[in-house]
């Protein structure tokens, strides 16, 4: 049982980091080399151009690359955008949409949070009614697809109520892009967030924000919050001193150039599809098994599922059992009892899903004609 599969030969069915093209890890061996030189300057315009291209976005964006996983671009973002004298109105449901609060409130950022239960869809209708009440609101923030509970939220109709009572919409992509619809342009989206190891296909230890660059130029127009997260900092240093405010994960960003090649490539509709295809495998196959999915399937996402366990089954168990097995599952928050979440992010081959399913069938039934703890101590 505690037989542990070879580092490079698991199936990652967590919600990022994904398994990763060849190329992608590849890219990993660029040679040793000084981040201040031109080739370094390059790498990041071009990546940079790319996640522009991968968000919608026209001349009017560009993007800021930052070293840290997604968290440190969101925080960057969340920290730095709203002056003394704005307020941000945070859309809730569930842990992500919780992060940007405590994000906010980490660096005193005035903030109102219209919240709904977990896996419950946002009241409109509430929004537009919140937004009319309290004009000091300036920015709106809201995670696109919650991981947490694997909803993908109405992004289109909040990017035009925001946009209809002239705010500013922050929007964390984190683990939406590559695999959502989502356009800056249309969605009204002043500042998107994403991060390289989810459905981008990179590897972790870079993330990025794409902005109007009008946006971000009028930061210099209030001091920042914080030093090395500044927005406008690495906004300033890329864009204006063509090179890093300071020393980035540079093999990692190599990779994550690849990945975005790759991306740009399949185009984010076919990746859509692709991943869209697994999770319906994925989610009939549960359902067969008698697990019950958390929403309706056509509220989840193309890229995470969330079940609730048959009776009897323990997560701790089931992952175990599987991870010995070459598959690895994922928690969910205690917030959303006995569930299990299943990602089908990342290079994932045709018939990882049926194997897994496999896989799963033999644990469930093994798991359940195993007397239970209570019994074995009895
Ligand atoms: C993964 C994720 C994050 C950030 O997580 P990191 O561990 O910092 O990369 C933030 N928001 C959402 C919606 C996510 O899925």
């Amino acid at each position: 049982m505690n037989q542990t599969p070879e580092p490079d030969s698991a199936v990652l069915l967590n919600p990022g980091p994904v398994n990763v093209h060849p190329a992608v890890r590849e890219a990993l061996q660029y040679p040793d080399v000084c981040h201040r030189e031109p080739e370094v300057a390059e790498l990041m315009r071009g990546a940079r151009e790319k996640i522009v291209a991968v968000c919608g976005g026209s001349q009017a964006y560009t993007s800021v690359l930052l070293t840290g996983s997604g968290t440190a671009a969101l925080e960057s973002a969340f920290a730095s955008i709203v002056p003394p004298d704005g307020k941000m109105l945070v859309l809730q449901n569930g842990h992500y949409g919780r992060r940007l609060q405590e994000i906010l409130d980490a660096h005193r950022v005035p903030c109102n949070c219209l919240s709904f239960d977990w896996g419950t869809a946002f009241d409109l209708l509430a929004f537009d009614q919140a937004l009319a009440d309290d004009p000091a609101i300036t920015h709106v923030g809201v995670v696109h697809h919650e991981t947490s509970t694997g909803m993908l939220n109405p992004l289109r109709e909040i990017g035009e109520i925001a946009a209809r009572h002239g705010k500013s919409l922050a929007v964390d992509s984190i683990s939406s892009l590559g695999s959502e619809s989502l356009d800056v342009l249309k969605d009204h989206i002043d500042w998107c967030v994403g991060t390289a190891n989810k459905c981008l296909e990179g590897l972790p230890g870079i993330s990025f924000v794409c902005a109007r660059r009008a946006k971000l130029e009028a930061l210099s127009e209030f001091p920042a919050r914080g030093y090395y997260l500044d927005l406008h900092r690495h906004y300033v240093a890329q864009e204006k001193e063509n090179a890093p405010a300071f020393t980035p994960a540079v093999q990692v960003l190599y990779a994550f150039d690849r990945a975005l090649d790759l991306t740009l490539a399949e185009t984010v509709e076919a990746r859509s599809m692709r991943y869209a295809a697994r999770a319906q495998e994925l989610r009939a196959g549960l359902s067969r098994l008698d697990f019950r999915l958390l929403l309706e399937e056509d509220q989840f996402s193309n890229s995470v599922t969330v079940a609730h366990l048959p009776d009897g089954i323990q997560y701790e168990d089931l992952h175990d059992a599987l991870k010995v097995r070459s598959f690895i599952i994922y928690a969910t928050q205690k917030q959303l009892g006995s569930t299990v979440r299943i990602a089908s992010m990342g290079q994932l081959s045709n018939n990882d899903i049926a194997q897994f399913l496999t896989a799963l069938a033999d644990v469930v039934m093994e798991l359940s004609q195993r007397p239970s703890s209570v019994e074995e101590a009895a």
